[in-house]
C-alpha cells in the first residue's frame, strides 16, 4: 500500500552516477523508489547506504528485456554516459537506448503512468550553433565511435515523441548537459573524474587535443533537482528541454583549476583529440527556467571541492 502523497517510482539505472543521487533525493521526498540496474557501470557501493530503507528496492534487471511492475512514474536513466563505457559494446549502447526505451514506454503505456527520459547533449553532436538551444538539429555522424550513444539518444527521442502522439502517453524529455559529482565511476574516463584522481595521484593530467575545447559542468545536486522539476510539470509540457550549467570552461582553464585546488605537483601533458569530440558545449536554458523555474545554483569550485573530497575517499576506501 502506497501512502498519502507517495508515488511509486522506477528510476532505470538507478545504481548509476546520477541515478543514484536521483534515488537518494526521491526517498527524501517520501516516495517509494524501485531501482532497475544491470550494475554495467553502476556499482552497489553507489546505493549501499539506501539499502536499508524501508521504501527502498533493488532489482537486478537489464531493460533490453521485458519489466512487468507496477509504479507511477519513471525516470529513465539506464545507459552507460561515459565515452570510454559506451563505446566498450556499442551495440549494446544502442541497444539500451532503442529496446530498452521500448520496453520502459510499453511499461508506461500498459500503467497509463508518466516517464522521463534521460537524454543528452549528444544529441546536438559537434554543434555548429552555439549556444545550443532546443530546437537546433545538431551536427551528428551517424557511423563514428560516438554515434552509438549519439545516434541512440535521437532514436530514443524519436520513440518518446512518437508514443507520446500515437498512443497519448505522459512523457518528458531532459537533453543532459555534462553533469559531475560524487558517485562518478573512477574509471569512466570523463574529464573531472580523470583530470581529479591525476592530480590527487600526482600524474601527468591529460589535455585531448589543445584544451580549447570547452564544456559546461553542471553539479549533480542541481541536475537532480532539475530532473525532479520537470517530471512535476504540467502533462502539456513534453520538453525536450536543455539542462545544464551555462557557465562554459575550456579543459585547459579546467586542468588548471583542479591542479590549483588539489595543491597537486602533477604537470599538463597533450594528448590526440578523439574522433568526433565536440569542439564546444554550452547549454541555453531559457526553456528551463520559464517552465522549470529551474536555475542551476552550485558554482564549479565548489562542486569540485565536494568532487574531490570524494574521489580522495575512493582512493582511500576503494570504489
Ligand atoms: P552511469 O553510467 O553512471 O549510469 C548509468 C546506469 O545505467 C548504470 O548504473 C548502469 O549500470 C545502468 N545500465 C546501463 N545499461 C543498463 C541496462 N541495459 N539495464 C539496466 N541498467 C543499465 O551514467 P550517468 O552519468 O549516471 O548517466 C545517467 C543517464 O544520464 C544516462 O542515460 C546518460 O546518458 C544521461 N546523461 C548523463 C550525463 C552526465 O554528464 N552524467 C550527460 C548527459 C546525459
Ligand atoms: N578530456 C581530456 N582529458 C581526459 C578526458 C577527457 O582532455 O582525460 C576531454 C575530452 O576530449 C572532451 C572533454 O574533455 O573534449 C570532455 O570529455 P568527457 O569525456 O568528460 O565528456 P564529453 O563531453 O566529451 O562527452
Amino acid at each position: 500500500m502506497k501512502e498519502l502523497g507517495q508515488q511509486r517510482i522506477l528510476v532505470t539505472g538507478g545504481a548509476g552516477f546520477l541515478g543514484s543521487h536521483l534515488c537518494e533525493r526521491l526517498l527524501k521526498e517520501g516516495h517509494d523508489v524501485l531501482c532497475v540496474d544491470n550494475f554495467y557501470t553502476g556499482t552497489r557501493r553507489n546505493i549501499a547506504h539506501l539499502l536499508d530503507h524501508p521504501y527502498f528496492e533493488l532489482l537486478r534487471h537489464d531493460i533490453t528485456f521485458p519489466l512487468y511492475v507496477e509504479v507511477d512514474e519513471i525516470y529513465n536513466l539506464a545507459c552507460p554516459a561515459s565515452p570510454i563505457h559506451y563505446q566498450n559494446d556499442p551495440v549494446q549502447t544502442t541497444k539500451v537506448n532503442v529496446h530498452g526505451s521500448i520496453n520502459m514506454l510499453g511499461l508506461t503505456k500498459r500503467l497509463k503512468a508518466k516517464i522521463l527520459q534521460a537524454s543528452t547533449s549528444e544529441v546536438y553532436g559537434d554543434p555548429s550553433i552555439h549556444p545550443q538551444p532546443e530546437n537546433y538539429w545538431g551536427n551528428v555522424n551517424c557511423i563514428g565511435p560516438r554515434s552509438c550513444y549519439d545516434e541512440g539518444k535521437r532514436c530514443a527521442e524519436t520513440l518518446f515523441f512518437d508514443y507520446h502522439r500515437q498512443h497519448g502517453i505522459k512523457i518528458k524529455v531532459a537533453r543532459i548537459f555534462n553533469t559531475y559529482g560524487p558517485n562518478m565511476h573512477p574509471d569512466d574516463g570523463r574529464v573531472i573524474s580523470n583530470f581529479i584522481l591525476q592530480a590527487l595521484r600526482d600524474e601527468p593530467i591529460t589535455i585531448y587535443g589543445d584544451g580549447s575545447q570547452t564544456r559546461s559542468f553542471c553539479y549533480v545536486d542541481d541536475m537532480v533537482d532539475g530532473l525532479i522539476r520537470l517530471m512535476n510539470t504540467p502533462d502539456d509540457f513534453t520538453g525536450p528541454v536543455n539542462l545544464g550549467n551555462p557557465i562554459e570552461i575550456s579543459i585547459l582553464e579546467l586542468a588548471e583549476k583542479i591542479i590549483r585546488m588539489t595543491g597537486s605537483k602533477s604537470k599538463i601533458t597533450f594528448k590526440p583529440l578523439p574522433a568526433d569530440d565536440p569542439k564546444q558545449r554550452q547549454p541555453l536554458i531559457e526553456l528551463a527556467k520559464e517552465k522549470l523555474g529551474w536555475t542551476p545554483e552550485v558554482p564549479l569550485e565548489e562542486g569540485l571541492k565536494k568532487t574531490i573530497a570524494y574521489f580522495e575517499d575512493v582512493l582511500k576506501v576503494g570504489h
